[in-house]
């Protein structure tokens, strides 16, 4: 019989297992990869060899489906054994490998003194490793990687071939006599002699800042006595930086994680998980301000090597990169960023794949950048058809569509920079070819103007004579939740940032009924006039001196000649209803942070002190047709006396009622039973906890 089975089944050491599984049932015929899939032909029981190798599955495996046919007769298949056939092209589709961190067997392997591979910065198999970062194309085999620099030396071979070994029929395999090296520069580019990542370890220990490429990437890295001199030297004072401590005790000197982050940080995704803090002076260095710090344990070969040498049990791990453009993948481009050390290898970065970064709510994840090892996924799709989808402009990362599946590229970042923009197109260009999409009908843009993601989409759509369709921001979050929750309606709270609304305006305190094809925005936060635009959102005070002046008060903050000027600017001010913006004014008004250093700074430092606040001040937001009255709830709120974190949550609360309150009459009216939150506020725990509580309670009234 002839079993075709599709799923992650190239790059996990599946063909090995099949193997295995085969000659342990006395069967005979051949594995093969074929384009995305795997083939495979045997001479006996096939459902019962399917069960075994089900049984037997490696742990990066994924099958989606099986479908069995009949084959060669068997006669054929008999006489041939059981073989690992040469890979054929075949046709294309899912199933490329994430990158995975390194198992305890090459961790084993990496510290034992009498093995081969003692101390071997790139020790991995079958079950772990780099893969999306190297892979080049599919089938999965060598010669699609960026290890076809590195022909197998001859003990290497032996161990490919031979199917009892951990390592039958690695792609990947290599030892210190065939595999990459890597070498250690120092700040001047000159060779540091010596055993380059013990050496490494040694150099970050005296205080000095290091470039390590990575799988995916370069990081920049130094030890935590060294940060505050990083701090200036990168020009980073307050934004976090995520630390990488060497196991789960170091962890745990940093920062108190539950279970289910536990999970995540032991997880063979490794992301950066954002857990509450420990205070100290420490932790108030790496992330100042917040509740939590960005955590995680070493993933790669070299990682684990580096922390077995140093003395120190954490280090600053961040991605390298000129602000504003794209981690760094070239040796000459770390080169310019002047650090003081420079750890290379030379195996090729094929796919760049920053680190991922997650929070738990309620045992639920929650992606804040969706990367490594957790790209490329498949996520299932209401509609057939091949389109495009391209991020907005911020933290973006670009989407295909095909085979009602929608696969999400790696984290791009900010598309203000031509190199962010030129990321995004060849992320996308190098999953549309390895999914084998050639036509595209239609390609998704943000309605905002001023976006350059809109460029890009406006020249795919031209050359592939694609339909543009524009997209307002909020629905598209809206929407993305109904896919999630694979169901075609919803009325759902978009608590986010900034988007441009149909009315040209900034919205984001949105209530919106949302299907596929159309939305109704069945309410919003009162408008709030955006001084100057762009300015008010890293000047937070004049939304808060915007806020007074409405009230018909003296809006503070400023002389009485900037006063005047912002007064007359604030009649010709573009409006937002942006709860991203209100709870910058709450933060900056409770002197909690008054000016935006970085992206959601204000509003981080506020959830640090919401989630120690108890809502006890009595605060109520009218609502007038649809729309949730901040302006009156701040006069409420400058009234009001009470600590800090009371007056911040019991602010919070009112507005989340009221806006949760619109949200459960519009769904009650049409038959829906849950209501949905999404948009960048919507990561704000607190946020998170209120809105369930009030849509519990009303549910129950
Ligand atoms: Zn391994
Ligand atoms: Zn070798």
């Amino acid at each position: 019989m002839r079993i075709t089975i599709r799923g992650i089944v190239q790059g996990v050491g599946f063909r090995p297992t099949v193997h295995r599984v085969a000659t342990q049932l006395g069967m005979h015929g051949y594995v093969q990869n074929n384009g995305s899939n795997v083939v495979i032909e045997v001479d006996g029981d096939a459902d019962r060899f399917v069960s075994e190798l089900r049984r037997a599955l490696p742990p990066l495996a994924r099958l989606d489906s099986v479908e069995i046919v009949p084959g060669m007769p068997n006669g054929e298949l008999s006489s041939m054994g059981f073989q690992i056939a040469k890979s054929s092209s075949g046709q294309k589709g899912v199933g490329i490998p994430n990158d995975t961190a390194v198992c305890d067997n090459c961790r084993r392997e990496m510290f034992d003194p009498n093995d081969r591979r003692h101390l071997y910065p790139f020790t991995n198999c079958t079950d772990c490793g780099a893969r999306f970062s190297i892979i080049r194309d599919l089938p999965y085999d060598r010669e699609f990687t960026s290890m076809n620099k590195f022909p197998m030396c001859s003990d290497c071979a032996k161990e490919y071939g031979d199917p009892s070994a951990r390592r039958f029929h690695h792609q990947t395999i290599s030892c210190p006599v065939c595999g990459p090296k890597f070498r250690l520069l120092d700040g001047d580019g000159k060779a540091v002699e010596g055993e380059p990542v013990l050496a490494f370890a040694g150099m970050l220990e005296k205080g000095l800042i290091g470039v390590a490429k990575g799988w995916g990437g370069m990081h920049l890295c130094c030890t935590l006595s060294t940060l505050p001199r990083m701090r200036q030297w990168y020009r980073r004072r307050e934004k976090p930086f995520a630390i990488m401590v060497r196991d789960m005790d170091a962890v745990r000197k940093y920062a108190t994680p539950d279970k289910h982050e536990e999970e995540l940080l032991t997880s063979t995704h490794r992301p950066i998980v954002l857990v509450p803090k420990i205070d100290s002076d420490v932790t108030e260095q790496v992330a100042p301000g917040l509740g939590n710090i960005g955590i995680f344990l070493p993933y790669t070969e070299m990682q684990h090597i580096l922390f077995q040498e140093l003395n120190d049990e954490a280090l600053v791990m961040t991605s390298a990169n000129v602000p504003g453009e794209p981690m760094v993948l070239r040796d000459e481009d770390a080169m310019a960023l002047e650090a003081e050390c420079y750890l290379f290898h030379d195996r090729e970065i094929v796919n760049r794949c920053d680190d991922s970064v997650v929070r738990s709510f309620e045992d639920r994840t929650f992606y804040i950048r969706k990367s490594r090892g957790h790209i490329p996924v498949a996520i299932d799709f209401p509609f057939s058809g091949n389109a495009i989808g391209l991020g907005a402009q911020e933290s973006i990362a670009g989407a295909l569509v095909t085979g009602k599946r929608l696969y999400a590229t790696q984290y791009i970042g900010d598309a203000s920079s031509a190199g962010v923009l030129e990321f995004l197109e060849s992320a996308l260009a190098y999953q549309r070819r390895l999914l084998g999409i050639d036509a595209v009908e239609a390609i998704g843009i943000d309605l905002h103007p001023g976006y350059s993601t809109r460029r890009l989409g406006k020249r795919l759509a031209e050359e592939s004579g694609a339909k543009l369709v524009e997209v307002q921001h909020h629905w598209a979050h809206a929407t993305a939740l109904l896919v999630d929750h694979q169901i075609d309606e919803g009325v759902v709270l978009t608590l986010d940032g900034t988007g441009y609304g149909d009315d040209g305006n900034a919205w984001g305190g949105e209530v919106m009924h949302s299907r596929f094809g159309s939305y109704r925005r069945i309410g919003h936060l009162q408008e709030i006039p955006l001084i100057g635009g762009e300015k008010a959102v890293y000047d937070v005070k004049r939304l808060v001196f915007a806020i007074r002046e409405m009230l018909g008060n003296d809006g503070g903050y400023y002389t009485d000649v900037d006063s005047a000027l912002l007064r007359k600017m604030m009649t010709k001010s573009p409006k937002t209803t942006s709860m991203g913006r209100v709870m910058d004014a709450l933060s900056c008004y409770l002197g909690i942070c008054q000016y935006r250093s970085y992206d959601g700074e204000p509003a981080m430092k506020l959830e640090k002190i919401l989630e120690k606040g108890e809502p006890t001040v009595e605060l109520a937001a009218e609502v007038r047709n649809g729309v949730v009255q901040t302006v009156p709830l701040f006069a409420q709120l400058f009234e009001s006396e009470g600590r800090k974190q009371d007056l911040a949550i019991s602010f919070v609360k009112a507005m989340l009622e009221s806006l949760v309150d619109i949200a459960c009459l519009e769904a009650d009216a049409n038959g829906l039973d849950s209501i949905g939150l999404t948009g960048g506020v919507s990561y704000n725990a607190t946020v998170c906890r209120l809105t369930k509580e009030i849509a519990v309670a009303l549910a129950h009234q």
